[in-house]
C-alpha cells in the first residue's frame, strides 16, 4: 500500500495503528488524510466536513496521539474537550474516543444532560484527559466547580453549525471564558453561515482549513428517488415498501416528535418493529431504541432531525423522509445517514403536493433531480380517515365527463399501468411534479386552503394512490 495513503504514513502512533486496523479501516478518509497531519503539529483547524465523512476519527485520531505523547493527567482537570450539539453525539464520539485509544493509557468520560449528575461527579474525580460534553450540562458541572477547565490544551467544537442552531452560542461563549488562552482549537462544521464565520473568526489563530465534500452537495453512493403520494397514504405507502422491498435498518425523518410517536405506533400496528427517537424521550430510551436499532432487534428507527442529527450507524441501507424538512440544507444531512464511508445507501422521500416546494427548494441547493418514482404494486386502503376538516367537505358535483373521485369509486387502471410489472418502481418520465387532485393535507401545511379539483384522471393518480379493489 502506498505509505501516503495509509495510516500509517500519516505519522499515527502504533498503538493507534493497532487499533486502527482493529476497527477494519484499510486507508484514511480524505477528511482523515488532510486533518490528522494538520492536528498532529498542533495548529488550529476549520473543517468543512458532514458526518458521514469520518470525521470524528480525524480529530480523535491526532488528538489522542498528541496527548499519549506528553503531559500528565490530573482528576477532574481535562486535557481535552470536546464539545457536541446532542447527547446521542457525545455518546458517538465517546465510544470513539474508547475505540481508537483502547491500546493507550489515555482516560475520557462523557457528560450530557437528562441523566443524574452524581455519576458524572463521581467520574470527575478520577483523572480525565478528554471530556466529551454537551455545553449546559458542562456549564453545570463547571458552576458547581465538578470540573476544571483551566487546564485544557485542545478544544473541539463538533458540528459547530448545529450548535450555533440549537441556541448554544451563549453556553459556547461562557465556556470559552473558562479555558486557557492558550491552546489548540478544532472546529468542524457542515454549512458555513455568517455568525459560523464570526465564531471560527473569533476562536481560531492561522488556521488550516479542509473541506471534504462541497457544502449542500448529496454523496454519489446514495441512490434518491422520491414518491409523490398524499399525506394520510404515507403510513401504508411507507409500510408497504417496508414489508415488499424487505427493507432493514431504516432511519425514517419526520418533522415532528409527535409525528415521530405516531408513526412507530402505527408501523408497529403494521407488524413492522419500530421505536421514535427525539428530545422529549428520556435518555434511557433513546439509548435502548438505538442498541435495539443496531442489533436489528428494530427494523425501524423514527427520528427528528435534531435527534438524528447524532447518531452513527454503520453503513444504514435505508433512509426514508417521511416529510421533507423545510430546511434544504437537513435534507442533504439526512440523507448523509446513508451512502457513508463508501458504502452504498438508498433515499426515499414520501412528498405531498403541499411539500413540492421543499423539494423544489432540495433540488435547487443539490442541483440536481431527483428521481419520482410509482410503486406500482401498492393500493391505498379503502376508508382511510380525512386528517382534516376540510377533507371530509362533501365533494363538489363533477362536471360533465370528468371523472370525480372518492375512496369508495373504483378507479381502472390506466393502459399505461395495466401492463406495468406490479413490482417495479418505475421512474416518471420526465421527472416534473405535477398537481394533485387530493386534497391538501392540513397537517402538513399548517394552513387552511381549499381543496383543487382534479383536471383529469392522470394528474389524480399522482398523489391519490388507487383504492382497494380497482384491479
Ligand atoms: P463520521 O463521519 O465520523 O460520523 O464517521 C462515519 C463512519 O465512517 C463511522 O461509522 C466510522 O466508523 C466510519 N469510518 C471512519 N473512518 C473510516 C475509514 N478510514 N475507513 C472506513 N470507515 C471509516
Amino acid at each position: 500500500m502506498n505509505i501516503e495513503h495509509s495510516f500509517a504514513g500519516l505519522g499515527l502512533a502504533d498503538p493507534l495503528l493497532r487499533a486502527i486496523a482493529d476497527a477494519g479501516y484499510r486507508t484514511p478518509t480524505p477528511i482523515q488524510s488532510q486533518a490528522i497531519p494538520l492536528v498532529l503539529a498542533g495548529g488550529d483547524l476549520l473543517a468543512a466536513a458532514q458526518t458521514g465523512t469520518g470525521k470524528t476519527a480525524g480529530f480523535t485520531l491526532p488528538i489522542l496521539h498528541r496527548l499519549a505523547a506528553a503531559g500528565a493527567r490530573k482528576a477532574g482537570r481535562p486535557r481535552c474537550l470536546i464539545l457536541t450539539p446532542t447527547r446521542e453525539l457525545a455518546a458517538q464520539v465517546k465510544e470513539s474516543v474508547d475505540t481508537y485509544g483502547r491500546f493507550l493509557p489515555v482516560a475520557s468520560m462523557v457528560m450530557f444532560g437528562g441523566v443524574g449528575l452524581q455519576p458524572q461527579v463521581n467520574a470527575l474525580r478520577k483523572p480525565v484527559d478528554i471530556l466529551v460534553a454537551t455545553p449546559g450540562r458542562l456549564l453545570d458541572h463547571a458552576g458547581q466547580r465538578n470540573v476544571d477547565l483551566s487546564g485544557v490544551e485542545i478544544l473541539v467544537l463538533d458540528e459547530a453549525d448545529r450548535m450555533l442552531d440549537m441556541g448554544f452560542i451563549r453556553d459556547i461563549r461562557k465556556i470559552l471564558a473558562l479555558l486557557p488562552r492558550k491552546r489548540q482549537n478544532l472546529l468542524f462544521s457542515a454549512t458555513f453561515s455568517d455568525e459560523i464565520r464570526q465564531l471560527a473568526d473569533g476562536l481560531l489563530h492561522e488556521p488550516g482549513y479542509v473541506e471534504v465534500a462541497r457544502r449542500n452537495t448529496t454523496t454519489e453512493l446514495v441512490e434518491q428517488q422520491v414518491h409523490l403520494v398524499a399525506q394520510k397514504h404515507k403510513r401504508h405507502l411507507l409500510s408497504h415498501l417496508i414489508k415488499t422491498r424487505q427493507w432493514f435498518q431504516v432511519l425514517v425523518f419526520t418533522r415532528t416528535k409527535h409525528g415521530a410517536n405516531r408513526l412507530a405506533e402505527q408501523l408497529g400496528k403494521d407488524g413492522i418493529g419500530a421505536a421514535a427517537i427525539h428530545g422529549n424521550k428520556s435518555q434511557g430510551a433513546r439509548t435502548r431504541a438505538l442498541a435495539d436499532f443496531k442489533s436489528a432487534k428494530l427494523q425501524v428507527l423514527v427520528a427528528t432531525d435534531i435527534a438524528a442529527r447524532g447518531l452513527d450507524i454503520d453503513q444504514l441501507p435505508q433512509v426514508v423522509n417521511f416529510e421533507l424538512p423545510n430546511v434544504p440544507e437537513d435534507y442533504v444531512h439526512r440523507i448523509g445517514r446513508t451512502g457513508r464511508a463508501g458504502a452504498k445507501g438508498a433515499a426515499v422521500s414520501l412528498v405531498d403536493r403541499e411539500e413540492m416546494k421543499h423539494l423544489a427548494a432540495i433540488e435547487r441547493l443539490t442541483r440536481q433531480k431527483i428521481a419520482r418514482v410509482e410503486a406500482e404494486d401498492f393500493v391505498a386502503p379503502v376508508g382511510v380517515p380525512a386528517e382534516s376538516a376540510r377533507e371530509v367537505r362533501p365533494p363538489r358535483p363533477a362536471r360533465e365527463g370528468q371523472a370525480r373521485r372518492t375512496p369508495q369509486r373504483p378507479h381502472k387502471p390506466r393502459k399505461a399501468e395495466a401492463g406495468a410489472p406490479r413490482h417495479a418502481e418505475r421512474p416518471r418520465g420526465d421527472g416534473r411534479a405535477r398537481g394533485s387532485a387530493e386534497p391538501r393535507s392540513a397537517e402538513a401545511a399548517g394552513k387552511q386552503t381549499p381543496p383543487r379539483r382534479a383536471k383529469g384522471r392522470q394528474r389524480a393518480a399522482l398523489f391519490a394512490p388507487r383504492p382497494q379493489g380497482s384491479r
